[in-house]
């Protein structure tokens, strides 16, 4: 069986070394000059030593991505413990909480004199008692807002702590779309954040050495080489074959395609997409971001904190939206005298440019209820016409639901439950 895969990000690599133990024909197509998608590593030169550094996949635990532990296992890549924490911060100084294991601290002890602090905290409380029973119920087209008034949390809450915290975890949601922000989807993710808990298991982990290693060895264990700058531009399904036509003006026979590039695209490059493709892969919408790699130390300094990993700078007026830091040395345990800061933001010139390092353009999928309700529908269009569809959109937009959504394509090929 010849095999075509478009994308090689972590979901294409997946199905690709997955697939070449059964089939010798197996080939990956990708738009761009290197593979990894949203797995992402540079080096950065100190003293003449070279570090490698995340600008893409960076933190996991080990509870809520099981597939990634079993496949860092199976490619020997070593993995170590990272700082846990969310920092909302007013830059007046005025309030600000962390996020960690569990619980919400309180910057100072002067904080504890705050009644609002405890507003906070009691919201806090109740956004995590109602997790659990709310995911088990499954009710995705429930808005946070409408749920959050329902069981309680005042709106000054909501204003000040929620939002910043939902704007800070997913960049790609613009004001106005948290009216419609799905309570399922933040339940999932503060979950899948390990937010809710305090266990080993729970702690954030970082790949030692970069995440491209992951990509890097997977690579190296393919049988064909990936088609690099070779966009797949036009996919036509036949009865008894598939043809694959690129930018270059090439065409090529396969017997099936797995399309492990963002749902969005997918719809665009089928020719005569079934309706069920149609309704399922057009209700995935991305919003697009920067992501910095810089110096400039002002979006990652509190007031009220002392250094913290992820910050979610919030200014006094409504009506910008966070700006959201992580601080490198100490998110990814580097030791570099130069402070490093990944920052994304929608304005590519937040960032004075002598202190830009690297820049680059990201999609992310947005959280709506119409995804989540059409996610369930995977079967209904993989393995249908000879197509496969892979990706980090079909579960929170990470990297484990990359992975996980590989394997169920890899297990249509293999007839059967397949692990790392
Ligand atoms: C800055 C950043 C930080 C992140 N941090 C984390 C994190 O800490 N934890 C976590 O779990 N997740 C994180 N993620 C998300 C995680 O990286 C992604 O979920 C995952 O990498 C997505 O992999 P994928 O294979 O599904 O898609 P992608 O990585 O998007 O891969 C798709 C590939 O297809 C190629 N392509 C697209 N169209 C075509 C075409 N027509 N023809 C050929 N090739 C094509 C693209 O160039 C790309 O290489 C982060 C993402 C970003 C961007």
């Amino acid at each position: 069986m010849k095999i075509a895969v478009v994308g090689a990000g972590i979901s294409g690599i997946t199905c690709a070394y997955l697939l070449c133990g059964k089939y010798k024909d197996v080939h990956i197509f990708e738009k761009e000059v290197r593979p990894g998608g949203g797995i992402y590593s540079i080096k950065f030169s100190e003293s003449g030593k070279e570090h490698f550094i995340d600008l893409g996949f960076t933190l996991y635990n080990r509870k809520h991505y099981p597939n990634l532990v079993r496949l860092l296992d199976r490619l020997d890549i070593h993995s170590q413990e990272t700082f846990k924490e969310i920092c909302i911060n007013y830059q007046s100084g005025r309030m600000g909480w962390s996020l960690g294991d569990n619980s919400i601290f309180f910057p100072k002890i002067s904080s504890y004199f705050k009644p609002f602090n405890y507003k906070v905290l009691a919201g806090w409380l109740k956004i995590k008692r109602h997790a659990d029973e709310f995911l088990e119920k499954r009710d995705m087209d429930k808005p946070l807002r409408e749920h959050l008034d329902e069981i309680g949390v005042q709106k000054d809450i909501v204003k000040f702590f929620v939002k910043p915290l939902v704007e800070g975890l997913w960049t790609s949601i613009e004001k106005s779309e948290f009216e419609y922000y799905p309570a399922y989807y933040f339940y999932g993710l503060l979950r899948h954040l390990g937010l809710f808990e305090k266990s080993e298991q729970s702690k954030w982990r970082i790949v030692r050495g970069g995440s491209f290693r992951i990509i890097s060895q997977m690579v190296s264990a393919l049988i064909n080489p990936i088609k690099y700058q070779t966009e797949v531009v036009n996919v036509v399904r036949n009865p008894n074959y598939v043809e694959v036509y690129t930018n270059k003006g090439e065409k090529e026979v396969f017997d099936a395609v797995v399309i492990a590039i963002p749902g969005i695209d997918a719809l665009k490059i089928l020719e005569k997409p079934s309706p069920s493709e149609e309704l399922i892969l057009g209700s995935f919408t991305y919003g697009e971001c920067y992501v910095i790699l810089h110096t400039d130390e002002r979006f990652a300094v509190s007031k009220l904190f002392n250094e913290r990993a992820w910050i979610i700078q919030v200014s006094e007026d409504d009506k910008s939206s966070p700006i959201v830091t992580w601080n490198l040395n100490r998110v990814q345990q580097l030791s570099l005298n130069t402070r490093l800061f990944l920052t994304f933001t929608t304005n590519p010139h937040l960032i004075p440019s002598d202190k830009v390092i690297h820049i680059i353009k990201r999609r992310f999928i947005k959280p709506t209820w119409k995804m989540l309700i059409t996610q369930r529908r995977f079967g209904e269009i993989n393995g249908v016409n000879r197509t496969y569809f892979c990706g980090d959109y079909w579960g929170w937009g990470t990297l484990e639901d990359s992975l996980s959504s590989a394997l169920k394509v890899a297990q249509y090929f293999f007839k059967e439950q397949i692990n790392f």
